[in-house]
């Protein structure tokens, strides 16, 4: 048993441990928040005596299925789907999908969990869920893409709905797969419904803003974190990892708020381009060519490819790990505090292990976890949900300034709780008891659900 749980709590976690045996990316989730609780459960132990926590590590409802489709060669492919419904006590559930083949349903679990405190935290009415598949799109032609995500949408048509459960993308879910899965679920259904879905086009009920937001948002919220260290950020050298959907917009944020970034990566390895990535070219060898990072420093001269290794290996002030989750162990974090890291936020889902987080809290790293740092991508997602709700499509900068409100504020809940419970400084903490608190209260106020 963990020593960072509190023995009140004990007992819920082992519970969490017997009844998902190798399950150990869920584990983790839960054990990084239970880790934090037991100060909250000291101060309000009605929330033990109404096993509110037991409550919400069951999940309310899990879905796994088949999903047959055949390739282009004409062989048929099985892959598996899932959707883990986790909350609703603040909204319709509300999580991206996963594409990747390392998706099992630990993964989904894990994901879903997380995604609860942190909905809870960016202050919308929606509730946490997560959901994906084993399929690869890597490598598959957009008829196979279109043809797994038609058969995908096939089953999962009948879980979801715009005051049911909204899913949106995730690794390996842009806006093709968005669109593949609209268009499958408007026709079985028969109904134009913009907001069982976000993500979409711009041209067809997408919000302005919405690729941009999650990689935007975990800057704007590095930025208040610097701020309220009286730490600068112009001028500083970063290094995101990753070259997705959050490292892009990342990037993006960074060289407007006049910082520069050193390096990204793929899982193939990263590159170094010391005149600060070159986002032009980034995105068309990532966006349009669906390419690798090694191709971007083949057409760089100031970049240079390092085939495998690890990014946080290059020097910088502020690293934002936006790839995947346990990318960044208690080396890597080394690494960072022995170049000069003071910052860390998390653009990805838990990309930081335990060992790296205690690393960098003991070294006196500002850290700020994924629950708070990236939800600016469903906070977004939740505002693309108002703008299809009211028939309304809102302008880029409104949009954006809505978001950064929402950063700002998350950034405000996630410091003022820390410091309340004499904490100053602990994101991890600040974080988690802020989501946790508002999601057990509206759990409690509807009775034994
Ligand atoms: P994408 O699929 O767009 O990009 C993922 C990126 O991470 C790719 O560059 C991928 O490289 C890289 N990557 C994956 N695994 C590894 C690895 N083991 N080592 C190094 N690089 C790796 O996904 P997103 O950008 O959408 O998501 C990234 C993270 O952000 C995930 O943790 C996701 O859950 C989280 N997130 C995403 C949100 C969103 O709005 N999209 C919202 C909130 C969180 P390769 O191409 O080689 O696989």
């Amino acid at each position: 048993m963990p020593d960072t749980i509190d023995p009140s709590l004990q007992h819920a976690y082992k519970e969490v441990l017997r009844r998902n045996p190798g399950e150990h990316e869920f584990h983790q989730a839960v054990e990084e928040v239970l880790g934090t609780l037991g100060p909250v459960v000291k101060r309000h132990p009605h929330y033990l005596a109404e096993r509110v926590i037991e409550r919400l590590c069951e999940p309310e409802r899990q879905i796994i299925f088949r999903v047959p489709w055949t390739d282009d060669v004409g062989q048929v492919q099985i892959n598996r789907g899932f959707r883990v419904e986790y909350s609703s006590v603040l909204g319709p559930y509300k999580g991206g999908l996963r594409f990747h083949p390392s998706v099992l349903l630990g993964t989904v679990k894990f994901l879903g969990f997380e995604q609860i405190f942190k909905n809870a935290l960016t202050g919308l009415p929606i509730g946490g869920g997560k959901g994906g598949s084993d399929f690869d799109p890597k490598g598959r032609s957009d008829t196979e893409v279109m043809r797994f995500c038609q058969s995908f949408m096939t089953e999962l048509y009948r879980h979801i709905g715009e005051y049911t459960d909204v899913p949106a993308g995730d690794i390996g879910v842009g806006a093709r797969e968005i669109g593949y899965l609209f268009g499958q679920y408007k026709r079985i259904t028969n109904r134009y419904e913009g907001g069982v879905i976000t993500g979409k086009g711009l041209a067809w009920g997408g919000s302005q803003a919405r690729t941009e937001a999650t990689g935007y948002g975990t800057v704007v919220f590095a930025q208040e974190m610097a701020k309220h260290a009286g730490l600068g950020f112009e001028g500083h050298d970063v290094v995101v990892s990753g070259s997705g959907n959050v490292a892009i917009y990342a990037i993006e944020k960074v060289n407007q708020l006049g910082g520069r970034v050193l390096a990204c990566s793929d899982s193939s390895g990263y590159v170094v381009d010391e005149q600060g990535i070159d986002l032009e070219l980034l995105k068309e060898v990532k966006e349009v060519q669906r390419g690798r990072v090694q191709d971007y420093a083949t057409a760089r001269s100031s970049a240079r490819f390092v085939d495998g290794g690890s990014v946080w290996d290059v020097p910088c002030q502020v690293a934002l790990p936006c790839a995947t989750q346990n990318e960044l162990d208690e080396h890597a974090a080394a690494a960072l505090v022995r170049g000069g890291t003071e910052i860390v936020a998390e653009g990805a889902n838990m990309p930081c292990t335990p060992a790296a987080v205690r690393v960098f809290q003991q070294a006196g790293v500002l850290f700020g976890p994924g629950k708070a740092a990236n939800a600016g991508g469903v906070a977004t997602s939740a505002l693309e949900m108002q703008q299809n709700a009211s028939r309304d499509s809102w302008t880029f900068e409104h949009t954006e300034e809505r978001l950064a409100a929402i950063m700002r504020r998350i950034h405000e809940r996630v410091v003022t709780t820390a410091e309340d419970y004499d904490r100053p400084g602990d994101y991890v903490f600040g974080a988690n008891a802020t989501g946790f608190v508002q999601v057990a209260d509206s759990m409690l106020a509807m009775g034994v659900i």
